[in-house]
């Protein structure tokens, strides 16, 4: 379905451009796109500047089907063959109409951020409120200042809820991205440790994260995770109405009997009891990012018995942490994308309550961009590796030495195995030869460690 209806003048007058020769006038334009791989008939072509120069796959967008293109002023060769809309700069642009946009469609906006689990509760969220709305949500992880106003740029006329994630990884994005999505309501998942490298402390990851109350309008809700300090004694600064989940009586929504299996957990909530409510993938973290979901759904009024049943039939197409076969028939967790303490430390403790009858094993490979405090951070997951549960833990990298030097008196020598980053194929060797189909693996590390080598290896072919 295309996605807009809007005439180019209209287009034009909304980024500032007051005259348009008349053979544009009739122009209707469909879609807004900066891939001219992805172009479909009457889209208006934006051209970004990436890794290349977005000018020069004008001419591939209009093959494709484009009717239209923005042009920046300073580049040279305005094209004459076809409507170009000469701006300063598209980038701008594309977030100028995108807010016109979002005036003219005018939805509710929910707006998600958070250090870990923005897709996970923005995919969430939507799926629940799907159920008595028209939703249009991000795709996949598109949360930057090109993603949002692309985000707000896919709704189409019936659109009544827009379901944003906007990451940061630096002071004052969020409070850009919120200023143009001028949300309804605001999510924040939690605090954790991603990107401390740039921000120093989790105090400042917080006053950056907080940036996404900015643009949150007058009547607008709040919606955080009250199980963090850091959040509770920022939120006194926020006038709009707010609303707390977590894991605790504190909180305004909190979860009870959380009981973890190996592909779903169940769980019950304070506000309707002897309701389990149950969501089809592993970690209690999960809970806690179905709570921000129930609790932004409990704002618009879903039905509990409709979010109930969305919730057990949410279907995640976006999942890092999931569930192979190996080729000894062990089960591997697979979770090799990226890797922070907190992140971590979920998962292992979900993984240490899975049921099994063979033995436990983790794979473990640096978190990088932690800063200074970084071995002291890898150091801490030792709290989390219990011998009577996890029977042997492999680690990659040079910052896992602390973790391994930290395991030594809780774990016999042949136990801990370290590696350094470019020996996993002695990694592979060694684990291999131990695993049978009772087993269970958990693979997880920085994407920049590369243990989907060692996930490959391990697993059997599809
Ligand atoms: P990104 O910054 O890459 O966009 P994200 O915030 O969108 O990440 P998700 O994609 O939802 O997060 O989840 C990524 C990983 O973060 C998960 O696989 C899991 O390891 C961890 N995670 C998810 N939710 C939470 C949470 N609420 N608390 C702690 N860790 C979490
Ligand atoms: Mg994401």
């Amino acid at each position: 379905m295309d996605k807009m209806k809007m005439q180019l003048t209209e287009i034009a007058n909304a980024i500032g451009i007051d005259d348009v020769p008349e053979s544009w006038q009739e122009i209707t334009i469909a879609n807004v796109e900066f891939d001219s791989r992805k172009v479909r008939p009457n889209s208006l072509f934006i051209p970004l500047k990436g890794q290349r120069d977005g000018h020069d796959f004008v001419d591939n967008a209009i093959k494709n089907g484009a009717v239209a293109t923005l042009w920046a002023k300073d580049h040279p060769n305005v094209p004459s063959a076809y409507p170009a809309l000469i701006v300063d700069d598209p980038l701008a642009s594309l977030q100028k109409l995108a807010v016109y946009y979002l005036r003219k469609i005018n939805p509710k906006v929910v707006a998600i951020t958070g250090s870990n689990g923005k897709t996970t509760t923005k995919d969430m969220t939507a799926s629940l409120l799907e159920t008595q709305f028209n939703v249009v949500k991000t795709e996949a992880n598109f949360n930057n200042e090109i993603g949002v106003p692309v985000t707000l740029l896919n709704m189409n006329a019936n659109t009544e809820v827009v379901v944003v994630e906007m990451g940061m990884d630096r002071p004052g994005q969020l409070d850009f991205l919120s200023k143009m999505a001028q949300p309804d309501t605001v999510v924040i998942t939690m605090i954790g440790e991603a990107h401390i490298e740039f921000f120093g402390s989790r105090d400042k990851i917080a006053d950056a994260k907080m940036e996404i109350t900015d643009g949150l309008k007058e009547d607008g809700l709040f919606i955080y995770n009250g199980d963090e300090p850091l959040l509770r004694e920022r939120s006194k600064q926020v006038e709009q109405q707010q609303y707390t989940f977590g894991s605790n009586a504190a909180d305004e929504l909190f979860a009870t009997n959380i009981q973890t299996a190996r592909d779903h957990t169940t769980f019950e909530i304070n506000l309707v009891p002897n309701q389990t409510y149950e969501i089809p993938m592993i970690g209690e973290y999960n809970v806690m990012n179905a709570l921000a979901a129930i609790a932004v759904a409990k704002a618009y009024h879903i039905d509990p018995a409709q979010t109930v049943a969305a919730l057990r039939n949410f279907r995640v197409t976006h999942n890092r942490t999931e569930w192979v076969s190996g080729k000894n028939g062990e089960l591997i967790l697979s979770d090799v994308y990226n890797s922070n303490p907190t992140a971590a430390k979920e998962v292992i403790s979900s993984f240490s309550q899975t049921e099994t009858k063979g033995k436990r094993f983790v794979v473990l490979g640096d978190m990088l961009e932690l800063g200074e405090q970084s071995d002291e951070m890898h150091a801490s997951l030792r709290a989390y590796l219990d011998p009577q549960l996890i029977s042997e833990v492999y680690l990659v990298g040079t910052h896992m030495k602390a973790l391994a030097e930290g395991l030594k008196n809780k774990y016999e020598a042949n136990q801990i195995h370290w590696y350094a980053v470019n020996e996993e194929t002695q990694l592979i060797e060694d684990l291999q030869v131990k695993l049978t189909n009772q087993d269970e693996v958990l693979i997880k590390g920085s994407h920049g460690i590369h243990l989907e080598k060692v996930l490959s290896a391990l697993q059997k072919a599809e």
